[in-house]
Order: structure tokens, then sequence, then C-alpha cells
């Protein structure tokens, strides 16, 4: 440990985000650096309590105060080699995971938890920055041949770990990007595509193979997938949107939010639009759910110049502080703003959209809604209407940013004739092994939409176990069962 009263010297303080007013002017990243000198005093912070309830609050038992201990004392090369040996992809996780491991830190229970996630990113930029990140070619080939349907840091990671254990490894994606959604779906502004893009070269450098715009399913047969490869690990996401099936939901504007940050990522790459370009320039946009992709339409609203935006959600505003029944170290049930709440924009609550209301050309015009509360009723919280509440939200931009109810079934999943559990996500028992012998499956598509933390975790998990089908045995580390869901 490197000071152990750190803590009672240093305040928390996290890396300073570039003024809002001058990011919103680009789509880069938002945050600036520390110094040297405030990274080792973050880090020693870290008390080195006995039980480091961090390291089981993070889904991939990051080794919190080993890392946080070696910053203290300027070790950085072998920080990274720490935190490489329970996460691929700490670059990703050091920018945009809601850090379960914050809020587990048993400093929190009375003070403000330790900057464990930006430290993470101090860490991993810093190996970046000089070399010590490298292609991890594998000693010998097992020449067993692995598919991985989907490019997300779910099959990323399997990937990544199965490559390393010595198996062939083909990363099939449908989209021509590869890295699912911190590609295609969060914004530049949080991840920038180059992190992305680095830590790709990478795998390929150690021999991944990745083949794009192919949709397995479609332009490869099911049958023949299995026919070619030993394993196959099904990576696909939750990519089916909740949508909102009221009158009106035909009308021009109303777009799914990930329709809309797509199209703006694509048009960062510089591809050419296939649709219509969906902008919110000058327009009066409303956002229909108050999560964070909702948050990632308001940031990229923003930057298009909109001229108004608001976030409406149909739930309460959560409580400042945790409740009485949400205590440390659970995850906190507070009311929580990301980068985009900063830039501007509103939000409010208790919120019920009835229908859309259109121009004569059909082009959507409003919003009427009507405010609604929520009554304890048998332990079952109940959604009541407030009567005479109605009134109208004015918008020519609506991006329904309602989450994602299941995986995709037709095509691939259903052809294959696998099993869904009760959400419709793919089924598999503890082995992550779906009901056809050689079919695994991690990520968002067998736990349903969730975190890139989540996903790493379940594509390192899925390797173990499928390297285990493959040898009867594996040297690829096993990862602690998460018992916290957030
Ligand atoms: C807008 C948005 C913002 C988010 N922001 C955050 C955040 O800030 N922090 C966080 O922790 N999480 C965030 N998430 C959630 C996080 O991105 C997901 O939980 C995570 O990406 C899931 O990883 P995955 O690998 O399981 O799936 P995905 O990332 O969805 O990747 C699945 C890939 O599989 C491909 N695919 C599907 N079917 C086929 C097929 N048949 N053939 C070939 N390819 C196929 C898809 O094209 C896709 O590229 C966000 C989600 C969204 C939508």
């Amino acid at each position: 440990m490197g000071d152990p009263v750190g803590f009672k010297k240093y305040n928390r303080k996290t890396i300073p985000r570039r003024k809002s007013t001058k990011r919103i002017e680009d789509w880069k990243e938002i945050y600036t650096s520390w110094s040297l000198k405030e990274s080792h005093e973050q880090s020693s912070r870290c008390m080195d309590c006995g039980i480091p309830f961090c390291n089981n609050g993070c889904p991939l038992g990051n080794l919190i105060p080993e890392f946080n201990d070696l910053v203290s004392e300027g070790n950085w090369e072998e920080a990274i080699v720490r935190l490489h040996s329970t996460n691929n992809f700490p670059e990703f996780t050091g920018r945009i995971c809601p850090a379960p491991c914050e809020a587990a830190c048993t400093l929190s229970i009375n003070s403000e938890p330790v900057t464990i996630e930006m430290i993470e990113k101090t860490i991993t930029d810093t190996a970046w920055e000089n070399g010590w990140i490298k292609p991890e070619k594998p000693k010998f080939r097992t020449n067993k041949n692995i598919a991985i349907v989907g490019s997300g840091p779910a099959g990323l990671a399997a990937a990544q770990q199965l490559n390393r254990a010595g198996h062939y490894v083909t990363v099939f994606e449908r989209n021509e990007v590869i890295g699912g959604l911190l590609s295609i779906g969060i914004p530049e502004f949080k991840l920038e595509k180059k992190i992305v893009n680095r830590r790709i070269d990478q795998m390929k450098k150690e021999g991944i193979k990745f083949q794009v715009n192919t949709d397995v399913g479609i332009d490869i047969k099911p049958s023949d997938l299995i026919k070619k490869y030993d394993a196959i690990c099904l990576a696909g996401g939750s990519t089916v949107p909740r949508d909102l099936d009221i009158k009106g939901r035909e009308y021009k504007g109303i777009h799914f939010a990930m329709d809309y940050l797509s199209q703006q990522n694509s048009i960062l790459r510089g591809d050419k639009l296939i649709d219509k370009r969906i902008n919110a320039e000058g327009k009066n946009v409303v956002i229909i759910g108050g999560g964070d992709t909702g948050a990632d339409c308001l940031g990229t609203s923003i930057r298009q110049n909109a001229k108004n935006i608001i976030q409406i959600e149909i739930l309460p505003r959560p409580p400042i502080e945790r409740n009485e029944d949400n205590p440390w170290p659970n995850w906190p049930m507070v009311f929580k703003s990301s980068s985009a709440h900063e830039e501007g924009g509103e939000r409010d609550y208790n919120i019920l959209t009835k229908n859309f209301i259109s121009d004569s050309k059909n082009n959507v015009k409003k919003l009427e809604c009507v405010r609604v509360e929520w009554i304890k009723e048998s332990n079952k919280k109940i959604m009541k209407e407030i009567p005479n509440s109605n009134f109208a939200i004015e918008a020519e931009l609506v991006l329904i940013a309602m989450g994602f109810t299941n995986p995709q079934h037709e095509g691939l999943l259903n052809d294959l004739k696998l099993n869904y559990d009760n959400r419709g996500n793919v089924k598999a028992n503890k082995k992550m092994q779906s009901n056809i012998d050689k079919i695994f499956t991690c990520g968002d598509m067998h736990r349903g939409q969730s975190l890139v933390v989540h996903a790493i975790a379940s594509g390192r998990k899925c390797a173990r176990n499928i390297d285990v089908f493959l040898e009867g045995k594996s040297s690829l580390p096993s990862v602690q069962e998460y018992i916290r869901p957030i």
C-alpha cells in the first residue's frame, strides 16, 4: 500500500472533463488527463481493506487493490499486467463502465470511493502510449477451429482468450465494422473509435481472423457452420428494440435510438449514408427513455445543434441518496447524470406517452402525454395515470430509447433450433452451452441487454468453457461468479 492514510490526506478527484460548452463543438473524447502526481494521490486513497469488496463488485473480478498499490508506487508496467490478467479491454471499461466496483468500495460507506475507473483508464492509456501492449501470439496451435458470431465486447473477449489458448478463431460480423455496440452504438464522445480499432489491430496481429459483412444464418448456412467448426460461440447481442405501440407510431420523424446513433457513428467514419439522414439540427427533440442510451441520444442531439431537447421517463426520478432498502455495497439506485446531462437538455419523470400527433404530411408534431404516479399495492408498484394531468410536448424528432427485449430469433437462432429462456435470450447451462452440443453463447445474447463489463466477463467465461469442452482442461483463467445484478 503506497500510503496507509492516503484516504485521509486526499479527496476524491476524477479526471477533469473538457468544458461542456467547448466539447459540444466536436465529437472527441470528453476527458482530459491527470498529472502523475494526481494519479499517485488518487490510487493511494485505496485503503487495502481486509476484504476488498470492490474486487467482488467488479463482474470481471479486477484485482483493484493490487493495481492501485502498483500505481501509487509508480509501477505502471506491472499495473497493466495485473489489469490484463482479468480484463482484456480495460481501455473500454475505464471509460464507459458505470463502475460497480466504486459502488462497492469500502471507502464509500461514509466517504467518496476511490476513483477506480479513472485509474484503470490511466493505467491502460499509459501502457498504450509506452508500447507495453503488444500482440500476444499463442506459443502453440491446437488445430481446433472456432467460429464466433458477433464482434461486440463479448465476442471479442472470447476470441482473444480462445486464440491465446491456441485455437484458430474466426469472428463473423454482419456489420461492415468490427466492435458491436462499441463501434456502432456508443457515441464517439464516450468512446473514440480509434481506441476500439487499436485493440482490434492487436487481435488481428495475434492471428484472429475477422470476416465482416457476413450475416451468419444468411451468408453462411447454420449447417455449414456446425460442419466446419469444432465449437461455435454465439455473441450476437440483444438487438430487438422495445417499441412504443401507440397511435401515430408510424409518423415520419420517430426513430429508434440505435438507428439514430449508428447513423451518426457511420457519418463520423466517413461512410456513404444509405438511409435518409436523421438530423436533430434546429428541431425540438424528445427522447423517450431515461437511461444511458437516451443520454447518448441527448449528447448526439446537442452536437447536431437541436433547438430544444427533453428526455422523458415513465418511472419516478430516483432519490439523491441510497434508500434504506438499498444499502452499501449494493448498486446504488440513485439519481445519476451522464456527461451529456452537463451539456444541456432537460429531464422529466413520471411521464407516459399516450399518442403522437402529426402535421398534414404525416410528420410528427407533438406527443400527447399524461403524468403518472407509482402506488405500492401488495409489494408491487402499480402505475396510475393522474387525472387531468394531460399535456403535449412539441417534437419534430422523437427518439425511442427504451432498451432491447431480446436477441433476434428469426434466422440463425430459430434455424439452429436453439432453446430460449423466459425472456427470449439464448438458453444455456452453467457451462454456457446451448441445447446443441458444440454451440455456446455469451454476452447480451445470453444475458439480455446489459453492460460492456458483463459482456467481457461473459466472453472470458465462455472461452474457458469452450476450451475445456475441446481439450478436457484449460489454462485460461476462470471468472468469478458475479452475485449482485445491477
Ligand atoms: C447506445 C448504447 C450505449 C451503451 N452505452 C454503454 C455504456 O456506456 N457502458 C456500458 O457498459 N454499456 C453500454 N451499453 C451496453 C453495451 O454496449 C452492451 O451491453 C454490450 O455491447 C453487449 O456486448 P455483446 O458483445 O454481447 O453484443 P453487441 O455489442 O451488441 O455485439 C453483437 C454483435 O453481433 C453482431 N451479430 C448479431 N447477429 C449476427 C449474425 N447472425 N451474424 C454476424 N454478426 C451478428 C451484431 O452486428 C453486433 O455487432 C450501451 C448500449 C447501447 C445500445
